[in-house]
């Protein structure tokens, strides 16, 4: 095959259709299909990056190999087909104008009036075609986040609709819309979807094929006349049912023919060999369907928000289907904290978290984790309090801090390193990204990896203070994971304890559902 396809995912009507999952679940069903494939966020906000978002309003920040803070599609993307995305597939109006006031200072349009059109929509198109100059994908597909009529997301739409004219046939569009239930008149509406049709149509774009989110079954007659209004055809019209898990989304589409409808689009091939790709996903949704015996992890953080910790939440999930257990997770307000709260618990996760709110919370958690000898993951800020705890519990150091929260502290267990200095000195001070580490000999780390060398990926400023790493190892918390380059310490924990570890890393974002991120498998297998 040569050349790249363009498969554009556009919203309508309402927010939070899940527009991330069907186009997670479009290039799970490409890729089964033997194509390689890369998915896209465009997000039209102006902020740069989601970096700095509030979780209460966009959920997690999502970080790639590269170290990039993104939305947190892209953790759908990388899960549902275990492609690691980059950068590049990331974008915000606020990047992309940046880039453009950029040039304009240089001096690059030569005097020139700079303008939406055709500077910004030169550039988002410049962007969404960056993924395909090296010819590594057959198919890219770009998600523009927002809702078809925003006002922001005008010129993502204006450049779509170039770049349909200018690569004619290797495009395609997918519209995800909404078809209400109105229960006092016991009618399915499709007014919505048509109005929202209209609008793209008005915009230029005439879509290929529909995806209508609806919470109950559409009979054919519906989609039909949804085809027809629409100017779609009719077997191009999909529906896209409430299911109780979402990894169930790419085979309901595969049934109806999404796939199919897509590669006839484009002239291809549906090679039946490729499909049994699916069958490894089919088998994953059997075990999820049939899972009996259940756990209840704790999850101890701030914000009370599905969305908020969603790596980690799918983390749990994925490896409890792998090891055969449902995992109930029931959040834990750290703000609110007393050790009632764990009754029936069978394990905790400390969350990763900025500032000081809900910081003692956490403490009070691994205490009485560490005194019950209640399995304990602490992730970023949750290894770092697991830290601290044991500084003010066990080395009776009781100011022991972090310097995030108590910069005056004699016993600065948590700082901000010289290395870290260094490390970031490029502008951010964050440690973002994939760092090495390697893993001591014995230790319990070493063991459930299976190896001696690992990469994870990192999103934090404070560093476990190396001055103070022979206290802690003389009493029995061990640094076992240790930064390749620089020693600093990246993995902490108690091996006398059941199950207590600490990552400085956050092993969420690398969960895939068909490869369960190994610590996370065995803190479920443990429970
Ligand atoms: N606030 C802590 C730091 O900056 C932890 C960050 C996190 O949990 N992601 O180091």
């Amino acid at each position: 095959m040569s050349g790249t396809f363009f498969i554009f995912v556009t919203g309508g009507v309402v927010s939070s259709l899940g527009k991330g999952i069907i186009s997670s679940s479009i290039g799970k069903l490409l890729q089964s299909s033997g194509y390689r494939v890369t998915i896209q966020k465009f997000d039209p906000y102006i902020n740069i990056d989601p970096g700095t978002l509030n979780p209460y309003e966009h959920g997690e920040c999502y970080v790639t190999e590269d170290g990039m803070e993104t939305d947190l599609d892209l953790g759908h993307y990388e899960r549902f087909t275990g492609i690691r995305t980059t950068r590049r597939n990331s974008m915000t109006t606020g990047k992309i104008y940046q880039a453009v006031i950029d040039k304009e200072r240089r001096g690059d349009y030569l005097g020139k009036t700079i303008q939406v059109v055709p500077h910004i929509t030169d550039e988002i198109k410049r962007r969404i075609m960056a993924n395909a100059s090296e010819g590594e994908f057959d198919f890219i597909i770009t998600e523009i986040g927002g809702t078809i009529g925003d006002i922001e997301s005008a010129p993502f739409m204006e450049a779509i609709r170039q770049l349909r004219w200018e690569l004619s046939g290797r495009t395609l569009s997918i519209h995800l819309t909404y078809i209400p239930y109105l229960r006092a008149a016991g009618e399915l509406k499709t007014k919505p979807t048509q109005h929202s049709v209209k609008e793209l149509q008005g915009m230029g774009i005439q879509p290929d094929i529909l995806v209508l989110r609806t919470e109950k079954h559409l009979e054919r007659g519906l989609l039909d006349k949804v085809a027809s209004f629409c100017n779609v055809a009719k077997d191009c019209v999909i529906q896209s049912e409430d299911l109780p898990s979402i990894y169930e989304v790419p085979l309901n589409m595969h049934r109806q023919g999404l796939d199919a409808r897509i590669l006839e689009k484009f002239g291809l091939k549906q090679e039946p060999e490729h499909l049994q790709a699916l069958a490894v996903w089919e088998d994953f949704v059997r075990k999820e369907k049939s899972l009996t015996d259940s756990v209840t992890v704790g999850l101890v953080g701030k914000y009370d928000l599905q969305d908020a910790y969603k790596s980690i939440r799918e983390s749990l999930h994925i490896a409890g289907v792998h090891a055969g257990r449902k995992v109930e997770i029931r959040f834990v307000n750290s703000e609110t904290f007393t050790p009632d709260a764990l009754a029936g618990v069978d394990g905790i996760v400390i969350c990763p978290g900025f500032g000081r709110r809900g910081i003692q919370g956490k403490i009070d958690a691994v205490r009485y984790a560490r005194e019950h000898d209640l399995p304990c993951f602490g992730i970023c800020l949750g290894m770092q309090m697991m830290v601290i705890e044991f500084a003010r519990d066990v080395l009776g150091w009781a100011d022991a801090d972090s310097t995030e929260m108590n910069p005056k502290t004699a016993h600065n267990v948590i700082d901000l390193m010289e290395e870290q200095k260094k490390i970031t000195a490029m502008g951010g001070t964050m440690r973002l990204g994939t760092y090495g580490c390697d893993l001591s000999e014995g230790s319990r780390v070493r063991n459930i990896y299976g190896c001696a060398h690992i990469t994870e990926r990192h999103r934090h400023r404070y560093e476990f203070n190396n001055a103070c790493r022979a206290d802690f190892e003389a009493a029995g918390m061990r640094c076992t994971g240790l930064n390749t380059e620089n020693d600093l310490v990246e993995i902490v924990e108690i091996p006398t304890l059941r199950w207590f570890i600490g990552t400085q890393f956050h092993p969420e974002y690398a969960t895939t559902v068909l490869q369960p991120h190994p610590l996370f498998l065995d803190f479920v297998k443990t429970l």
